[in-house]
C-alpha cells in the first residue's frame, strides 16, 4: 500500500476516533426512564452556562454531566397520557421548546384493609385538617433552591428490609379507590433508623393526618424526598443533613397498617418512581 494511502487512512481512524460519540451519559442511563412516574432526561446542548427549563410551569432540575452536555432532569407526573410533552428552555440565544417522548407503564391494583373506618371515610374536621396539611406539603414540593444536589444516583434510607409497596399502585382502600401509591415503602422494623439519601436541607417536618410523623429534606432544584410514618424525628426546619445523616425513626404513625418507611421523591413537584434513583426500577 502506497505510503501516503497508510496515512490518509491513519488519519481518519484518528478522526473517527476523535469525533462526538454522543454516548448515553450516567445520568441518562440510569435515570432516563420516560414514562408516567418516571423520569425523562433531556439533552439541553453545551452552552456556557445553564439554561433554565420548565415544564409544566414548573423549573425542572438542570445538570451539566459527565459529557459535559447540559441535561434536564425532568419529573413526569402519574397522571401523564403518553405521547409528546413539551419542555421550555431559556437560554441566553432566547426561549426554546423542546419536545420529548412518554412512553406507557401499567401499574398494578392493591386492596387494603382498614379497621379505622375514619382513615378511609375522614370526618368533616378531619377533611379540614387534611386539605390544610396537604396545602402545606404541596407548598414544600413547589420548593426550588438553585443549588444542585450531591448525588442524584440516591442511598437507600434505611438499611436492608425488602421493598414492600411500588410506587404508583393503585390502591383501594376497604374497597373504595383512593390515590395510587405516591411512593416507596420499606419494610423494615419501628425504630430503624432512616438516612438522608443525598445532602439536603429540612424544609418542612410535620405530624399529619395519612403521612404522620413525617420529614421533607430538599436536595435541590426541586428534588426533595419525603418520609414518613416515623416514630420520631430528629432533625428541626432549616437544618441542613449531610448525605446519611439520621433525619428519624421509623414507626407507623398516621394511616399505616404497620411499622415500615414510605419514601416520595419529587422533581419539579411531580411525584416519581423512588426505585429510578436507587437502581431498583422495574419497566
Ligand atoms: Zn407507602
Amino acid at each position: 500500500m502506497p505510503a501516503l494511502l497508510v496515512r490518509h487512512l491513519l488519519w481518519a481512524a484518528a478522526l473517527c476516533a476523535a469525533a462526538p460519540v454522543h454516548a448515553e451519559s450516567f445520568i441518562t442511563r440510569l435515570l432516563n426512564k420516560p414514562v408516567p412516574g418516571g423520569v425523562a432526561v433531556v439533552p439541553l446542548g453545551d452552552g456556557p452556562t445553564a439554561p433554565v427549563a420548565t415544564y409544566l410551569d414548573r423549573r425542572t432540575m438542570v445538570l451539566r454531566d459527565d459529557g459535559g452536555q447540559w441535561i434536564a432532569v425532568v419529573g413526569i407526573p402519574l397522571g401523564t397520557r403518553p405521547g409528546t410533552q413539551r419542555l421550555a428552555v431559556q437560554e441566553e440565544a432566547g426561549t426554546r421548546t423542546l419536545d420529548f417522548q412518554v412512553g406507557t407503564k401499567t401499574y398494578v391494583a392493591q386492596h387494603i384493609k382498614l379497621k379505622n373506618k375514619r382513615q378511609v371515610n375522614p370526618d368533616p374536621a378531619d377533611l379540614a385538617r387534611i386539605e390544610k396539611e396537604t396545602a402545606e406539603q404541596l407548598a414544600a414540593y413547589r420548593a426550588f433552591r438553585p443549588q444542585g444536589p450531591s448525588n442524584v444516583m440516591l442511598d437507600r434510607p434505611v438499611a436492608g428490609g425488602r421493598l414492600s409497596s411500588p410506587f404508583g399502585l393503585q390502591r383501594f382502600f376497604n374497597g373504595e379507590p383512593r390515590n395510587p401509591h405516591s411512593g416507596l415503602d420499606f419494610a423494615v422494623p419501628a425504630g430503624t433508623p432512616v438516612k438522608a439519601p443525598a445532602a439536603g436541607r429540612v424544609v418542612l417536618v410535620g405530624d399529619y393526618f395519612f403521612n404522620g410523623k413525617t420529614v421533607f429534606v430538599d436536595h435541590g432544584q426541586g428534588f426533595i424526598s419525603m418520609f414518613c410514618h416515623l416514630s420520631g424525628i430528629g432533625v428541626r426546619v432549616g437544618q441542613d443533613v449531610a448525605r446519611g445523616e439520621e433525619v428519624g425513626r421509623v414507626g407507623s404513625t398516621g394511616r399505616a397498617t404497620g411499622p415500615h418507611l414510605h419514601w416520595n421523591v419529587s422533581l419539579n413537584d411531580a411525584r416519581v418512581d423512588p426505585a429510578i434513583f436507587i437502581g431498583a426500577f422495574k419497566p
